[in-house]
């Protein structure tokens, strides 16, 4: 085979880093220009982005968030019991799920949406083999309300689920470039890390992850790369194992 010559030379492949990733994407990015709800613009971008690591053969799993709508800690800071406000943020995240399963179903793919609270009408419930062959399968699965309980967060979820369906990596999509010192968007002397050890993360208190996710991630030795949903070609870049971002390990 030579370069010079075009009837032997064969394209080289776009190999993937990963055969399996969660992608974890928090319902703030499903905002676009929007300050609350789903901007169905945003979700259609993000799922093209999706579509085109799909096309690379790599299996994905999501898991969404719910902050662009709920939050339980905003029901309680009004006085509501915390249990009761954090079902309401599982609820949007299960929205969420239905916008971004349409929106990739639009671009062409088949998807899955796994509830871990009991909403047969719109997601099927969690059954971890089955899960895995829905991936082997190439349909990309779309898992929401969290882990199912009160008191967690869908980081957490991401971490959970990250390791019950053996993904080789957490892409946790972000509006910042990685991980920094400060807040980057507040503290102009806010420094990046271009990677960072699990225990570093919890020790400098850096809002990442919570720790529950984080020490998840840390005892089994799961990888978290943590990049910018906003910029756009993070998400191939990252499944194609280039630098972006910061790398937790
Ligand atoms: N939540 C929960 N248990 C879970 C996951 C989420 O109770 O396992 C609730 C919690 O109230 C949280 C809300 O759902 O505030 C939305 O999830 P999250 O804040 O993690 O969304 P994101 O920040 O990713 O948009």
């Amino acid at each position: 085979m030579s370069w010079a010559n075009p009837k032997t030379y064969i394209m080289p492949r776009i190999e993937p880093a990963y055969k399996r990733i969660l992608l974890k994407l928090s319902g703030e990015s499903l905002l676009g220009g929007y300050d609350y709800g789903i901007d169905l613009e945003m979700a259609k971008s993000i799922a093209q982005e999706i579509k085109e690591i799909h096309d690379l053969g790599v299996q994905i799993a999501i898991v969404i968030g719910g902050g662009n709508i709920f939050r339980g800690v905003h029901g309680t800071e009004v006085g509501m019991d915390r249990a009761s406000a954090d079902y309401i943020g599982l609820l949007a995240t299960v929205m969420n799920g239905i916008a971004l399963q349409s929106a990739l179903e639009k671009e062409g793919v088949f998807t899955r949406h796994i509830s871990a609270v009991e909403i047969k009408a719109v997601a099927e419930p969690f059954i971890r083999r089955r899960v895995i062959r829905h991936l082997e399968k190439g349909r990309i699965v779309i898992f929401s309300a969290g882990i199912g309980s009160p008191y967690f967060t869908t980081d957490t979820a991401a971490a959970l689920r990250a390791l019950e369906i053996k993904a080789q990596v957490i892409l946790k999509a972000t509006k910042v470039d990685g991980i920094y010192s400060a807040d980057p968007l507040k503290d102009k002397t806010a420094k990046k890390f271009y990677s960072i050890k699990y225990l570093d993360v919890i020790k400098k208190g850096l809002k990442v992850m919570d720790t529950t996710a984080i020490s998840l991630c840390k005892d089994n030795e799961l990888p978290i790369i943590v990049f910018n949903l906003k910029k756009k070609g993070n998400i191939k870049k990252a499944v194609l194992g280039q630098k972006i971002g910061t790398r937790v390990y």
